[in-house]
């Protein structure tokens, strides 16, 4: 697809430099060197879903830093790297809202001014290309820190290495590295009609295409199939890829497939979907342009909105 790394979170063609991984001491030392700050989860940007932003690695901010300090890359400007607030917990009369898909409310550390901490999702297609790389790397790897604190092999605390790249266990010596879950979603056509599903607590109305992780031992394609009959009882015959997304809510990368049905009578999985339905391409456009009766399209900046938008415009090639 000659338009897939225009998704939201699509890649910035950031320079990793893994080479600088290892004694980061040099690069850190830069005095370009800057720093994105993360708390929990939340990116700080500056002003209301603006860029993000970068300080010095010497800004106050730094003493509510949690114990990863993690090299993103370097960017046209310096090295960039990564922390978060771990040690900041202030008290929040909105902390009932946070957390949730679209979390809107926003907050202000005392040591950065008017800048605010935002949830990604709520404003990740305003971001530039390299910031949502930026951030959603960030994101990703640091939430990885927080939930793999011990060995899984001893069960010893294990430390962060390589600039935040590993953690190392001095228990047993075992390496452990950042995980990414792959996730296949599914553009399904019979025909002209396309096969839409919603899962329970959804916006009402809303439907999108069906998704599901990639097993052990099985292909991508073999997710596909399996995935949409599980789900909708829907067999699938050819598969093929079309574009790919790292979703860092809070691992996952996204294979955008499409497959053509083979059958269409739908029998649902009522654990997994609250509904699945073919919809026309008449009527996708209609629920694209917020002009369907019934039917609301799947979020803006999600793979699952740009893959049904390619299809409708035909530039899936
Ligand atoms: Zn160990």
């Amino acid at each position: 697809m000659r338009h897939a790394e225009t998704v939201t979170f699509g890649g910035s063609g950031l320079d990793r430099a893994a080479q600088l991984r290892g004694d980061i001491a040099a690069t850190a030392a830069d005095v370009a060197a800057r720093c994105i700050v993360i708390w929990r989860g939340k990116v700080l940007t500056d002003g209301d879903g603006g860029p993000l932003l970068r300080v010095p690695l010497d800004h106050p901010v730094m003493a509510d830093a949690g114990e990863v300090r993690l090299f993103l890359g370097l960017d046209d400007a310096g090295p960039v790297f990564a922390v978060s607030l771990d040690r900041w917990d202030p008290d929040l009369p909105e902390a009932d809202q946070m957390g949730s898909f679209l979390d809107p409310t926003l907050q202000q550390h005392p040591a950065t001014g008017d800048a605010v901490f935002a949830e990604l999702r709520a404003i990740m297609t305003g971001l530039t290309p390299r910031d949502a790389e930026l951030a959603a790397t960030a994101r990703a790897v640091i939430a990885w820190h927080q939930s793999h604190r011990f060995c899984s092999a001893c069960g010893a605390q294990s430390e962060a290495a390589d600039a935040g790249w590993r953690r190392s266990c001095p228990g047993c010596g075992t390496s452990h590295f950042p995980r990414t879950d792959p996730v296949v979603i599914m553009l399904i056509t019979s025909g002209d009609d396309v096969l839409v599903g919603r899962s329970p607590g959804w916006p009402e109305g809303m439907y999108s295409l069906l998704a599901g992780f990639v097993e052990p031992g099985e292909t991508i394609e073999a997710a596909v199939r399996r995935e949409v009959f599980e789900e909708a009882g829907v067999r699938v015959g050819s598969v093929s890829y079309l574009a790919s997304q790292p979703w860092a809510f809070p691992s996952s990368l996204m294979i955008g497939c499409r497959g053509e049905a083979t059958s269409t009578t739908i029998t649902l999985d009522p654990v997994e979907l609250e509904d699945a339905i073919w919809v026309s391409r008449d009527d996708m456009a209609k629920a694209a342009q917020g002009q369907h009766p019934t039917i609301k399209p799947a979020r803006k900046g999600a793979i699952a909105h740009f893959l049904l938008e390619n299809w409708l415009a035909d530039t899936l090639d």
